[in-house]
């Protein structure tokens, strides 16, 4: 049956006015996954399209991926409930094109593809002036203190848009950002020659496996204790892996060392154990790298597998401001550093109930979501 037709006529200039309407508010409004409220989970809403200042760029999101970050905001943990204050879009790890710039943007056009440094940082403090940026003590973080990724739209400060070759798939240039934390970690002295043993293989230990290798270190020894990761461990280049929940690591690593222990341990997992064994399993006057967020102060022998051993320690957080990147940039550009085997799920946004699960579980490598075409 056909419609009946309308026995009232709108005028046209009101029809005109609400399709007006219509479009305009389809056109300054977006999807977004938002933190709404405190507790479990997210809602994917309209919101009005972020409006840029003059430092600003506007970035079409293509692909944003999930970070231990975001899982903590999703599943509302302690760190969150302290940091989060809904409504907030989260999610920082992003790949997309500017579309928008502000009046005083010189170094970004519309039309660059770009991800981004997630770390807002002032430029005026101590740190800022004196190189470390990464450390800026009004640090603002992307999908954290401020409106992020999981959006068909995000505004970021042009000094943290970075332009990213076209010919770097999307869903590698949206990794860059914990690649950046890789490369942080395992360059903070070079690696070429040396033994690494690398202490958790969540994303982020995965790709510093893969940045190891890719720059000259042998042998490359990963340990976890989740199987499906110490497979993708193998695909990404470790001569090595260590079933901590079947193997004793120590024992293994003096094993695979001749007895001596590693020239470099990176903590990528931050439990009481892992931080413990990078101490223990690391030569005297070797180098311990540590990113791993412990929950709770815990002890250490600090004499006898610290001092006594003449180690050098180092506190990674986020990238060197912009070292890291331009560091990374030359890793992806060379073809030499190949994080496909990471890359193992993708979801569009409107699945995200589902990315998260399985971002949760464990049986995955790095989980992407696919914003828009
Ligand atoms: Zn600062």
């Amino acid at each position: 049956m056909p419609n009946a037709i309308p026995n009232t006529i709108i005028p046209y200039d009101t029809l005109f006015e609400k399709y007006f309407i219509y479009f305009r508010d389809c056109l300054q409004s977006m999807k977004a996954l938002v933190k709404t409220e405190k507790g479990v989970g997210a809602e994917l809403i309209d919101v009005p399209k972020p409006e840029i200042g003059p430092n600003d760029v506007l970035v079409k999101v293509k692909t944003a991926s999930i970070c231990g970050t975001d899982l903590h905001i999703y599943f509302w943990d302690e760190w969150a409930q302290k940091r989060i204050h809904p409504p907030r879009t989260f999610g920082h790890e992003l790949a997309g094109t500017v579309v928008e710039i502000g009046s005083d943007v010189t170094t970004v056009k519309i039309g660059d593809f770009v991800s981004a440094e997630t770390h807002i940082v002032c430029g005026k403090c101590y740190q800022c002036s004196n190189g470390n940026a990464h450390v800026c003590k009004d640090i603002k973080i992307l999908g954290v203190d401020v409106d992020g990724a999981f959006a068909e739209y995000v505004k970021i400060p042009e000094t943290n848009a970075w332009k990213t070759s076209s010919e770097i798939p999307a869903q590698i240039a949206s990794v860059q950002e914990p690649l950046g934390n890789a490369v942080h970690t395992v360059l903070s002295e070079p690696v070429s020659g040396k033994s690494v043993l690398v202490l958790g293989c969540g994303p982020i230990g995965l790709m510093a496996v893969s940045v190891a290798k890719c720059c000259g270190a042998y042998p490359v020894i990963a340990a976890d204790i989740n199987g499906y990761r110490l497979d993708i461990a193998k695909k990404m280049g470790a001569d090595l892996t260590i079933d901590a929940s079947k193997e004793d690591v120590l024992n293994e690593v003096m094993n695979a060392t001749g007895g001596l222990g590693v020239d470099v341990s990176l903590e990528m997992a931050g439990s009481k154990t892992t931080i413990g064994e990078s101490f223990k399993a690391v030569k005297p006057a070797g180098r311990v790298s540590m990113l791993g967020i412990a929950l709770e102060p815990m002890e250490i022998d600090v004499s006898e597998d610290i001092v006594f051993k003449g180690l050098r320690i180092y506190g990674i957080t986020g990238r060197r401001m912009f070292e890291t990147w331009h560091t990374l940039k030359s890793l992806l550009e060379s073809g030499r550093l190949d994080l496909s085997p990471l890359l193992t799920h993708e979801f569009r946004l409107d699945e995200y109930e589902n990315a998260f699960a399985l971002a949760r579980s464990g049986k995955c490598g790095k989980v992407i979501l696919k914003v828009s075409e």
